[in-house]
């Protein structure tokens, strides 16, 4: 059975001591990273600390563009100078803070993360990858510093967990440790009904229109094994596209029998392309280690990558590269 391991009495001293902070998080932030800054800072206040939230963004989609003024864009000279202990969540690499990582050089850093590929980086770390969502790790620091958990709290730690696990989809066999936390968070007042209404709701016909226009252009490829669907900068003239599709997507792809990987291929400006990869539960292609050698990084299951080539380019090599992975 899983437990979480326990944290260095070197990273809780830290946290106990110092009085100022900046909780940063990853570029184009989902759940998990947007609720466990919010929990982090939350924590970080209640300790009677002074806290600065920072993401690089962007903030644009819909059901996050009301927290972008909680963020700082920039850390200027002036906070630097103050010396405050940099606290950086569910990041796999240094890059995926953005310009953010440039300002904060030279400052002491704490990385909370659950990733299973990428680069160590940051003066302290506590990386739980069998953690299902950073938000769990960081409900292991609240018991471990003894800060209350308010049901507002337990809404963010729940939110994040929620959609890192598909909403206890991705949930393996013998985790039941993981089902006990979020049951904790359950007895704090936290409902899942209106949880899942808030991740998965709200959305604007628009959107639904694209995500029936990216099943539709979907195609079967490698003996229906990989399934592979494209969104153009033209589809940005007919439909709402700043909201993520890649989940809906990604659950409705997969259920096709025989699939494997999923490849989603989002054409970018500047001949850039993001991709987004999922493998099947029964699949042992490991989609973190794929994106991971395109430049991005991820879970064994769930991956993303920008790649600095045209999508077409970009599909060509990646569909080569899952190939050789399936012969393997
Ligand atoms: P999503 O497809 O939901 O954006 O991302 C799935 C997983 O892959 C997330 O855990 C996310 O952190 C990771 N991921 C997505 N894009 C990138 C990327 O460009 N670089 C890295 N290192 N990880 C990524
Ligand atoms: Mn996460």
């Amino acid at each position: 059975m899983f437990s979480y391991p326990p944290i260095d009495e070197e990273i809780l001293a830290l946290l106990r001591d110092r009085e100022e902070f900046i909780v940063i998080g990853h570029i184009s932030p989902d759940g998990d990273c947007l609720s466990s800054q919010m929990a982090m800072n939350s924590m970080l206040l209640k300790m009677g600390k002074t806290v600065h939230m920072a993401n690089a963004g962007p903030f644009d989609r819909s059901e996050i563009s009301h927290l972008r003024s909680d963020f700082l864009n920039h850390i200027d000279d002036e906070l630097k100078q103050r010396d405050p202990l940099v606290v950086v969540v569910d990041c796999s690499s240094p890059e995926r803070i953005g310009h953010l990582a440039d300002e904060i050089g030279g400052l002491t850093t704490v990385v909370f993360d659950h990733h299973s590929s990428g680069e160590q980086f940051g003066t302290y770390r506590y990386i739980v990858p069998r953690s299902v969502s950073t938000t769990l790790i960081i409900m292991q620091l609240y018991k471990a510093l003894d800060v209350e958990i308010s049901q507002e709290i337990a809404e963010h730690l729940f939110f994040g967990f929620a959609t890192d696990s598909g909403f206890f989809r991705f949930i393996n066999a013998y985790r039941g440790e993981t089902l006990r936390l979020v049951a904790e968070l359950v007895d704090l007042g936290v409902s899942p009904n209106v949880m899942n209404d808030r991740m998965t709701g709200g959305k604007s016909f628009g959107y639904i229109k694209y995500l029936g226009k990216l099943i539709d252009r979907s195609e079967s490829l490698l003996d229906g094994k990989v399934m592979v669907s494209s969104s153009w900068l033209e589809d940005s003239k007919q439909y709402i596209t700043t909201d993520k599709p890649s989940d809906s997507l990604y659950t409705m792809l997969l259920s096709v029998q025989g699939v494997e990987v999923v490849l989603f291929f989002k054409e970018l400006e500047g001949g850039r392309t993001e991709v987004g990869f999922r493998s099947s539960h029964q699949s042992s292609i490991n989609v973190g280690a794929l994106a991971e050698s395109f430049g991005g990084g991820g879970h064994k299951k769930a991956a993303g990558a920008t790649v600095n080539k045209p999508i077409k380019e970009t599909r060509k090599l990646l569909l080569e590269a899952v190939e050789k992975m399936l012969k393997a």
